[in-house]
Parts: C-alpha cells; sequence; structure tokens
C-alpha cells in the first residue's frame, strides 16, 4: 500500500507572521508552519506535522538505543513522592518538581527525570551480579517548572525525553555501557543532522563525577563553551585554561603608587597594559575556617564551583572580615599577606613569573612581583571559567568560543541513588552491594528544534531527509484541471511506490502560496507540475536547500528518484537533502 498525504485535508495551519513572542527561529518557524501550538507558558501540542518530525526523531534515538541492548520500557510520569523523599531530592530539587497532593492527601510528583523510580522498580527484582550490567530506557513526557520556559521547544515545562539508566557490579562495566552510549549519541546527532561537540561539563556536584554534554551549535543556544581544532571541546563552566604567557615583565619588583586604583579595569588602564597582564585577588574563608586567598589572571573570573572544590568550601569574606584581617580591598596581593592565609592560585598563573597585583596597601601595587623570590604560592588549581583565547588542555592552541544547546548528556552516577535507595545485588560472594548505575538523557523535543536552528534560511525551515515530515511535496499548479491534477495524482502516486514519503498540495489555493508553504514547511523536494509543462512532457523539480531548479521530463522522475533513493551519496549519511540529483 502507498500513501500519498493530501495537503487539502491535512491540519497544518500556517502562519504569515511571526508570533509575537516568538526569539528564535526555531520557536517562529515552527509556529508558522503548522507543527507546534503553544497552549500554556512552556507547554506545546504538536500538530500533525509535527508529530510526523517527533516521531522520526523518536524512531532514530529508539533505533540507537536499541542498537546499544538497552531495554525499551515506559515509566509513569506520576510518581510518589516518598521515592523522592528516600534519596533526598525531595527537598533538593527546589520548585522546578512539580509536586501535588492527592485525595488522601499523599505526595505526589510529575516526574522531571526517573532515577528514583528506576531504582525503586528494579531493587527487589533484579538480584543477582549475574543478571548484569543492564540498561533500561524510555522515550517519555518529562515535567519541569522552569523558573524561565523560553525559546519554543527548547525549554518548556512539559517535554520528552529519552532517558536511559544502567545499572553495574563494577566500575569497568559502567564505563563500558558510558563509552557506548556516548558513542550512540554520536550516531543520534549525526543522523538528526546536527552539527555538534561533544563537551566536559561541569556535574554541578561537589567531587564532580563523570559526564559529557552532546551541544548542537547554535546562536540560540544557552549554553557558552571553547573548543579547538584538535577536538576538544568544554563547557566554559567545566573548562580548564593553561597557562597565557604574559607580555609584561619587569626585572626588580616596583611598587607603584595607584591612587584611587581598586577595580583590574582602573589597574590596566591606569598602567596602560592589557588586564590579562594583571592578576586579581579574592579573599575568603574555606568550610573548616581558615583565610583564604585566591589569584586568578586580571581577565578572567572565578568558577565558584571549582574554587568550592579546590579549597573545601569558597565563601567570599565581607568587608569587615576583610579590616580584620587587614586586607585592603582592590589592593590585595601576594607579597605580606597574613601568616596564616592559604594562597591559591589558578594553575594558568604557574608560567607567569612576575604578577601585576596589589600591593597590600590602599593605593599601592607592585610590578614585576616575582613569584618564588619575592612571594610563594601554597597550592595550584583549575580555578577559573574558561574564556575563547586561553590554551586548549590538550594541544595549546587558542580555544575558539561558540554557543551550543545541550541536547544530551550521560552521566556516571555510581552509587548515589543505589545507596540512599537501599537498592543492591549480590556479588560473587553473595555481599549485598549497591548497584553502580549510569543515566542517559536526550532531549527529543529539544533536539527536534535544535534540527531547525541549524536548517533554516529566510523562507523556512530545510528538514534533513531523516527527519523530513515527508520527502516529496507533488504541487499541481491548477487544481481541478482535467490534465494537471491526474497527472499530478499519477506522479506522486508513482513516487510513494519507491519508498519515497509524498504529499500532494492538492489544495485550491494561489501556485504563489503553496510555493511559500512548501518553503516554510521545508520538503526537501518539491516537483511541479503545470499545463504548460505536461504539454512538454516535463515538470518542474526544485531542490530545497540550495533552492536549484531543473525541468526533467516526466517519464524520468520517478527513475531519477529511485536512482536517488539507492545512491547513498545524494543523501549523505542518511541526512541528505537529495544534493546531487541534478548531477546524474
Ligand atoms: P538544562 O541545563 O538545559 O536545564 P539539564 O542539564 O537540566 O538541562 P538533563 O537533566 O540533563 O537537563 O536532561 C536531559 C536532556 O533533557 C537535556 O540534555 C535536554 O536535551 C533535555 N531537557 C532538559 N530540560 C529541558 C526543558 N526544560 N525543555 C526541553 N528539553 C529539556
Ligand atoms: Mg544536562
Amino acid at each position: 500500500m502507498t500513501n500519498v498525504m493530501h495537503m487539502s485535508r491535512m491540519y497544518a495551519p500556517t502562519l504569515k507572521e511571526d508570533p509575537a513572542d516568538a526569539e528564535i527561529a526555531s520557536h517562529r518557524l515552527l509556529m508558522r508552519a503548522g507543527m507546534i501550538r503553544k497552549t500554556a507558558s512552556g507547554v506545546y501540542a504538536f500538530l500533525p506535522l509535527g508529530q510526523k518530525v517527533l516521531a522520526k526523531v523518536e524512531q532514530i534515538v529508539r533505533e540507537e538505543m536499541d542498537a546499544t541492548g538497552a531495554q525499551e520500557m515506559l515509566m509513569p510520569a506520576l510518581q510518589p513522592g516518598e521515592l523522592w523523599r528516600e534519596s533526598g531530592r525531595w527537598d533538593d530539587y527546589g520548585p522546578e518538581l512539580m509536586r501535588l497532593t492527592d485525595r488522601h492527601d499523599h505526595e505526589i510528583c510529575l516526574g522531571p527525570t526517573h532515577e528514583e523510580l528506576v531504582t525503586a522498580l528494579v531493587r527487589n527484582e533484579l538480584r543477582s551480579y549475574k543478571e548484569l550490567p543492564l540498561a533500561l530506557y524510555q522515550i517519555q513526557t518529562k515535567f519541569r517548572d522552569e523558573i524561565r520556559p523560553r525559546f519554543g521547544l527548547l525549554r518548556g515545562r512539559e517535554f520528552i525525553m529519552k532517558d536511559a539508566y544502567s545499572f553495574h557490579a563494577n566500575q569497568e562495566s559502567l564505563q563500558k555501557t558510558y563509552d557506548d552510549m556516548s558513542a550512540a549519541y554520536g550516531r543520534i546527532c549525526e543522523r538528526l543532522g546536527l552539527d555538534y561537540r561533544p563537551v566536559e561539563a561541569d556535574s554541578g556536584q561537589i567531587g564532580g563525577s563523570v559526564t559529557c554534554e552532546f551541544m548542537a551549535l547554535a546562536e540560540a543556544g544557552e549554553a557558552e563553551l571553547v573548543h579547538c581544532t584538535c577536538g576538544y571541546a568544554a563547557n566554559t563552566e567545566a573548562g580548564d585554561c593553561l597557562a597565557r604567557p604574559t607580555e609584561h615583565a619587569v626585572p626588580e619588583m616596583q611598587k607603584i603608587a595607584t591612587p584611587g586604583v581598586h577595580t583590574i579595569a582602573e589597574l590596566a588602564a591606569f598602567l596602560d597594559i592589557p588586564e590579562s597582564s594583571t592578576v586579581k585577588a579574592l579573599a575568603g574563608k574555606s568550610d573548616a575556617g581558615e583565610l583564604v586567598v585566591l589569584f586568578i589572571p586580571g581577565d578572567h573570573e572565578l568558577n565558584e564551583l571549582k574554587a568550592d572544590r579546590a579549597v573545601g568550601g569558597f565563601t567570599l569574606l565581607a568587608d569587615e572580615e576583610m579590616e580584620a584581617y587587614g586586607l585592603p580591598k582592590g589592593s590585595m596581593g601576594p607579597v605580606g599577606l597574613p601568616k596564616e592565609a592559604r594562597v591559591v592560585a589558578a594553575r594558568s598563573l604557574q608560567a607567569v613569573q612576575k604578577w601585576v597585583v596589589g600591593a597590600n596597601e590602599d593605593g599601592f601595587h607592585y610590578v614585576g612581583a616575582g613569584l618564588g623570590r619575592d612571594f610563594e604560592v601554597d597550592e595550584w588549581a583549575d580555578l577559573c571559567i574558561v574564556q575563547p583565547g586561553d590554551s586548549c588542555p590538550e594541544c595549546g592552541l587558542p580555544l575558539s568560543g561558540a554557543r551550543g544547546i545541550e541536547v544530551s548528556q550521560v552521566f556516571q552516577l555510581g552509587d548515589k541513588y543505589s545507596r540512599a535507595m537501599d537498592a543492591t545485588f549480590a556479588d560473587e560472594d553473595g555481599t549485598e552491594t549497591p548497584f553502580l548505575m549510569g543515566c542517559y538523557g536526550v532531549g527529543i523535543t529539544r533536539s527536534l528544534a535544535a534540527i531547525v536552528e541549524q536548517h533554516n534560511d529566510e523562507y523556512g525551515i530545510i528538514w534533513p531527509f531523516s527527519v523530513a515530515p515527508a520527502h516529496v511535496c507533488v504541487i499541481p499548479l491548477t487544481v481541478g484541471d482535467e490534465e494537471v491534477q491526474p497527472a499530478a495524482e499519477k506522479l506522486a502516486a508513482d513516487i510513494a511506490r519507491l519508498g519515497l514519503e509524498v504529499v500532494i498540495d492538492d489544495r485550491s489555493e494561489r501556485a504563489g502560496v503553496k510555493f511559500a508553504d512548501a518553503d516554510l514547511i521545508g520538503w526537501p523536494l518539491q516537483i511541479v507540475v503545470g499545463k504548460r509543462g505536461l504539454a512538454e512532457g516535463k515538470v518542474e523539480v526544485k531542490l530545497r536547500r540550495t533552492g536549484e531548479k531543473k525541468d526533467i521530463a516526466f517519464s524520468t522522475i520517478t527513475e531519477l528518484l529511485a536512482f536517488a533513493k539507492r545512491s547513498g551519496g545524494i543523501t549523505k549519511s542518511g541526512t541528505g537533502y537529495f544534493d546531487g540529483l541534478f548531477e546524474r
């Protein structure tokens, strides 16, 4: 059975105008193409065309998950609050967790993620090391009461995620599944046609666990990244920055009067040097109550998470505390600090022999303060938010900056949940041991939006072949014409018989309206059937991505498409756009 979709019967209400609240391309175009509609803040319905794309994205993810050996299941969105109390996240998760109370006064939440539920599911029935490893996944609706739902599908309050969870007897096994999942995530991005980077991420927890985020490069992305030609990429929150040599070197340490200078910007302007040649000091306290003074390059910002980790909790000193230690705000430095001060400096300063830094005296700075000569550093640590231009920690070349959309993340959880929730298995000597776990999430709806962010132009969406709502749109110019209409129908049916998905725009609209809608919706290939062409036995074929058009003999078009389908070259890695169709 071949099936041709008819636009005249399809519920695909396109919009001529951009919706007022749509700030980015994917939101704007998915709305205008009649694929999604907003029903509440951060909540969207998928109309038939949107649903077709969604199903394709899901199917690609499903195939890649199945290939790793993970098994599909479906967990409920409604989760008992008591499980979240067991893990401690009822209190930790915060207002993002959508909570409700049932008629019996039981606490319930709408799942933002499923670690608790899946752990509870297996804890009494996955009993022996012999049954491990095990990986389960689902494609399911998640709820998060995001503080700022925005950018359409990119940050919703209700969205679809593929979430997988794995259970292991040992770290080696966890690492293997983590690597397999990471490889599958790369393939998913490729099949979705996404230009992406796997990036080093921060797990957000002290101690830090192993995690990697897959970022679709896009200006609309909320994440800031650095990346290098050598393949290294990191979220700026997580990345390391290596030494950058200073241009400013002075033989002897000199004390310079810097009246009124309190900030790095003022210091750099006063000395007429770049901010990168100065060193910034931050005084604080560790959780253990020690005085800690941190030093970082003047043009960098402190990464608080990293500082916390390096020092064992780091809180900046209040003004009164600074005074009590005799530390002058705005001109602190490493020379002449109180004896008890623990001096921790950014590793990127290790190669800077002479520092331009405060003199611990209001209104004075040092230039040429010699590391190891005029002062000592107790510890070196990774403390800064990495910036474009910093040296790549892998190869030393300067890093480039980019913005990205986090489409997926892989995570080694260790025994965090299994320990808290008492989920154990019997190991080889019969000892009850908590599982090691991994979790792996793909934002299905967010990925769909990311595809549109990367594949659009002024006329609309340009779907990669792999996720297009249909591959070919046949456009009869004059509907009802006794030659054109049947010819278009026959052509559509012939193409469908080749195994391609075909839609026919049989609406009695003006040609201009149909062309505009075809480009807006983004069918990869459009075939226009008109009276004049037919008289010459020709139809006009247009490639959406390049806009190229060519008249092709009506009799050879199906042959041509069969060729296009067969030859892998035309659909590069399944995500092509019929590129090369005309080059035969
Ligand atoms: P973010 O940092 O963007 O809030 P997250 O790191 O909290 O996301 P995860 O818990 O890692 O998200 O969820 C797995 C995946 O689910 C994410 O990589 C993302 O693709 C998707 N996702 C998360 N939150 C949302 C949301 N509010 N709307 C749409 N997709 C989301
Ligand atoms: Mg994440």
